[in-house]
């Protein structure tokens, strides 16, 4: 069996659900799963280096049926040998590494490299992670313009022009059906760079209504929002760009979104402060209210 040659090439960052592709590939995935590599997918899968967006839901149809798509995960390979999800020993963009969609289906599926299938990824519940993905991203630039008056010093500024607390503290970022949870570390760097935590507890319903304010005037605005894209492969620079009042904010994400903030119809973020082995964390839910 020959391993892909080239990056998967990817549809869902135009926002298809649906192709038709060649499997270029199968492998043992372990847990009784196999891998099927195809030469183009509309599935989002999920990235083991920076995991924020889940897999999509979907389906695999071949010439004799139709099968589950369990999960979906970026893999790559040198040519030897193929390296799944987390056991992948490179960086992206590594020269002569090829990153590529593992779509992980149940073994036994009568599937070989060659065939023609089908791929489809489930409508709603991409809508669902789309929602929560832009959510996520205003509520960060709306974070960063809530605490600018925290910074003492310069510090690296966001796609608005303002210090970029986002970007300099973020631990992590997982984005949910309808809503995302992004974690900041309040620690001693953050503090070193200029930044004052220190009554941050006794405020955080003050901020949280500042946040949202913020991206409900936004999402009242009614600011467009599209994925701009350098190729079409998997590991090609793709960026977040929404056009907001105060200017167009560009941020590099590998994810699927929503056409318009309007589509988000209210977005609600609450805060909470939490211990990490003795370093404090900021944890920013954001809720997306879609139906109002
Ligand atoms: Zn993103």
């Amino acid at each position: 069996m020959t391993l892909p040659a080239h990056d998967t090439t990817v549809t869902y960052p135009a926002g298809e659900l649906v192709a038709r592709a060649t499997v270029l590939h199968t492998a043992p995935a372990g847990d009784g799963l196999i891998a099927v590599i195809t030469d183009t997918t509309p599935f989002h899968p999920v990235d083991a280096a920076w995991p924020d967006q889940p897999a999509d839901a979907g389906t695999l149809r071949t010439s004799t049926g139709e099968v589950p798509i369990r999960d979906a995960v970026v893999a790559a390979t040198d040519g030897t040998d193929l390296h799944l999800g987390g056991d992948i020993p490179v960086r992206k963009g590594t020269e002569g590494w090829v990153f590529v969609v593992a779509h992980l289906v149940d073994a036994g599926t009568a599937v070989a490299e060659g065939d023609q299938v089908e791929i489809e990824a489930d409508a709603a519940t991409r809508r669902a992670l789309s929602l929560g993905h832009t959510a996520c991203h205003a509520a960060s630039l709306a974070l960063n313009r809530a605490v600018e008056g925290r910074w003492s010093k310069p510090a690296r500024t966001d796609a608005l022009g303002r210090p970029d607390f986002d970007g300099i503290a973020i631990a992590s970022s997982r984005i949910e059906p309808f809503g995302s949870v992004d974690r900041y570390r309040l620690n001693k760097s953050l503090r070193r760079a200029g930044f004052d935590a220190a009554d941050l507890a006794d405020g955080l319903d003050a901020l949280a209504d500042t946040v949202s304010g913020t991206v409900g005037e936004w999402i009242a605005a009614g600011s467009a929002v599209r994925v701009e894209r350098e190729g079409d492969g998997l590991t090609d620079r793709r960026s977040w760009v929404a056009e907001l009042p105060g200017g167009t904010a560009r941020i590099a994400c590998g994810g699927t979104h929503a056409d318009s903030l309007a589509e988000l119809g209210a977005v609600r973020v609450e805060f909470e402060l939490v211990d990490d082995a003795g370093t404090p964390v900021l944890e920013m839910r954001t809720r997306v209210d879609a139906a109002s």
